[in-house]
């Protein structure tokens, strides 16, 4: 194995004055950045690899001390002049980072056992817990932690020492004089996991899928205080290179590391194929009981001299083989259903069962998707079924083991409103479309309510639904007859005390004098968003001039389809939408549009734009403002559809796809030279 390491060093790091100075921060930032761009550009290094290894472990230790010194030049923020999101330089690893061939059946892990005993009879094996986590591996030099590194593509990874600086499991210092390099997994505990979970959900913020793909996003975190907070743990399951007392026999090395307080991986040295077999098994039967998730069982060669001789292939560690389990399923009995309707009318469909114990966790609901789900399994209450967790998380159900007495049927009808309920052409899900229906009210008065609509910040979601659940609001057009009720709601306190409530009512009144191309968006007709309403309000004279309009009339205005304009048609021809615009119109919301002729141009009508990169001379909402008054579109991506990129400085990817597209380019002045001049 490659372990040199230069004894004598002569580098650049010592050459010059060390420190934990400014001074010696700033010089480091430019001594990496050249390094990094002869390494880049492939040039022949001043230095070694591990001379470069130092000075970075030197630079990212000061930044990590003195964030204040962190200047926009440091190599820590960039890779190959651009910026980086993701921690870590790239490293090459010493000793590969390899995979392991898997097997899914005890009797192939038989006959490997077999081969390696008829070679070596006095082989032994140590069967382990594969941790579902993400290999890292660990240098350590007199005794100290220099680098860790993310596996990567198995050659070359990431440094993410900093970060490892915050995980507990990873000693800093470690009673061995010699080179010496482990490897082993991150992970997350699953009630760690749980309890991201929880939290994130409180925040209203985005759910990790599991806790592998977490505890990877923890790892590269820019931030180290992030990723102290995720708790990550770590498991030493192999020395890499080392001193031979660590190395030659795979568990006594493991014991060794476990004396110096290296929390090592679970592991049993095993005799016989038999004794292998059982300790796979047992591992398996108590897999839901670990405080983490393992993917496997790892069988070793002990003798770390055989393994050469049994290697699947060169991505393959020698002399390793992983099994698989299973997914874990057991029976339950399916007891109840229940029926729901989310935000957006979508009707779910939940199996109850009896609680059994899946993966470490109690089961006892499934979703049963849909009525043809249902009918091909057979799903019916007091019917018995197999019930597995699909990507070890999500539990769902097989197959049928006993059938029921009926097979559940969904009722036509909302579970809230008991109006009927609709299956759009093509779809599976069934939804429930009556606007008024308590189960959607909510949203669509958010919607209405919305910065892209009527832009009332102050009545916000929470109060929404507070004025809906004690029947103060039936339609959006309701929240115009708050005022109404004005004495009554500060009694009740239900929008805040006077001062709030008063705020509230201003908003909303305030809200009447807007465009009614936000009106329009607020209505939330099916595919009218933003910008379409805008486009169409620039032909109609008014909502009412727009109710008017017949399907051609609308196909007429670029932006607006077929299926689109019959929304628009047949919401203004549907009674109950009606019977809301009239209310919105009494209640003085305004549906005109004022004329600004002298304003407005059509000059860029029919193109669409898309803006990247800052403006001397504007923000990038006044470009589109611009680009909007003179009849053109704005879009927030670049397609063959976009007819024009307007770059500014530091244009970024969105410049070099128009560039891949052909699709022309303007700069800040040729922009503005196409359009009327905003007045100074
Ligand atoms: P794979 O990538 O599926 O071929 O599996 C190999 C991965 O299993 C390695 O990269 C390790 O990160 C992981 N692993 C987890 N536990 C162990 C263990 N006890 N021994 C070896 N590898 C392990
Ligand atoms: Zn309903």
């Amino acid at each position: 194995m490659n372990s040199a390491i230069p004894e004598n060093s002569t580098a650049a790091a010592q050459e010059i004055h060390t420190g934990k100075t400014f001074e010696r921060y700033k010089e480091l930032v430019v001594l990496v950045n050249k390094y990094n761009t002869q390494y880049h550009e492939g040039n022949a290094s001043d230095i070694s690899d591990y001379e470069f290894d130092m000075l970075n472990k030197e630079l990212r230790e000061l930044e990590a001390e003195h964030p204040e010194w962190v200047n926009p030049e440091t190599p820590t923020q960039k890779v190959g002049g651009k910026v980086k999101r993701e921690v870590g330089m790239t490293v090459t690893h010493r000793v590969p980072m390899l995979s392991i061939q898997d097997v899914f059946t005890q009797e192939e892990v038989v006959e490997w056992v077999r081969k390696v005993k008829s070679v070596h009879p006095d082989a032994l094996f140590s069967v382990e817990h594969k941790v579902d986590g993400l290999s890292m591996t660990l240098r350590y030099e007199n005794g100290k932690l220099m680098l860790a590194e993310t596996r990567g593509d198995g050659f070359v990874g990431e440094d993410v020492t900093l970060n490892s600086t915050v995980i507990p499991d990873i000693l800093q210092e470690i009673d061995v004089q010699d080179y010496l390099e482990l490897r082993g997994e991150v992970y997350m505990s699953r009630a760690d996991f749980e309890k991201y979970n929880e939290e994130q959900e409180e925040l209203g913020k985005k759910l990790a899928a599991n806790p592998r793909n977490l505890a990877a996003g923890s790892l590269r975190q820019l931030d180290p205080e992030v990723t102290k907070r995720r708790r990550l743990k770590m498991f030493v399951f192999n020395v890499q290179d080392g001193p031979d007392e660590f190395m030659n026999n795979h568990t006594k090395g493991l014991a060794r590391l476990a004396s110096l307080g290296v929390h090592v991986v679970h592991h049993k040295l095993c005799a016989t194929e038999e004794e292998v077999i059982e300790e796979i098994d047992k591992i398996g039967n108590s897999r839901g009981d670990y405080e983490y998730d393992i993917d496997g069982a790892v069988v070793k060669v002990e003798q770390t001299t055989y393994r050469a001789e049994f290697t699947a292939g060169s991505k393959y560690s020698a002399g390793h083989i992983a099994y698989k389990y299973p997914p874990e399923e057991k029976e339950t009995e399916l007891i109840d259903v229940e029926l729901a309707v989310g935000r957006t009318g979508k009707i779910t469909v939940t199996g109850i069962l009896k609680p059994i114990r899946l993966c470490g966790t109690t089961v006892q609901r499934v979703t049963l998707h849909n009525q043809d789900f249902i009918n091909e399994k057979q799903v019916g209450i007091g019917g018995t079924y197999l019930i597995y967790k699909s990507g070890e998380i999500i539990p769902a159900l097989k197959e049928m083991v006993k059938p029921p007495q009926t097979v559940y049927k969904i009722p036509d009808v909302c579970p809230v409103c008991s109006q009927p309920t609709v299956r759009e052409e093509g779809m599976v899900a069934i939804k429930c479309v009556n606007p008024l229906c308590p189960a959607t009210l909510v949203r669509s008065i958010s919607f209405f309510t919305s910065r892209d609509a009527m832009d009332i910040k102050a009545l916000g979601e929470t109060y929404i639904q507070t004025l809906v659940d004690n029947g103060y609001l039936h339609s959006y057009a309701d929240i115009y007859h708050l005022k109404d009720y004005r004495d009554e709601l500060i009694e009740k306190g239900l929008i805040g005390k006077e001062k709030n409530t008063d705020k509230i009512l201003q908003a909303i009144e305030k809200s009447k004098e807007n465009d009614p191309a936000k009106l329009l968006t607020g209505l939330g007709i099916n595919n009218v968003g933003k910008s379409t309403a805008k486009a169409i309000m620039r032909h109609y004279s008014s909502i009412f001039a727009l109710a008017e309009a017949m399907v051609e009339d609308l196909t007429g205005i670029p932006d607006v389809g077929e299926i689109t304009a019959k929304s628009i048609v047949d919401f203004f021809s549907d009674p109950t939408d009606k019977a809301v615009i009239d209310d919105l119109i009494k209640s003085g919301v305004n549906i005109k549009v004022r004329t600004e002729a002298s304003n407005t141009s059509n000059a860029l009508g029919g193109k669409t734009f898309c803006i990247t990169g800052t403006f001397s001379s504007m923000g990038r909402k006044e470009i589109e403002a611009l680009i909007e008054k003179n009849g053109g579109k704005v879009s927030s991506s670049v397609s063959k559809k976009t007819s024009f990129v307007v770059a500014g400085e530091e244009a970024g990817s969105k410049l070099d796809k128009a560039n891949e597209l052909g699709v022309a380019v303007l700069t800040e002045e040729e922009f503005l030279a196409l359009v009327q001049k905003p007045e100074a």
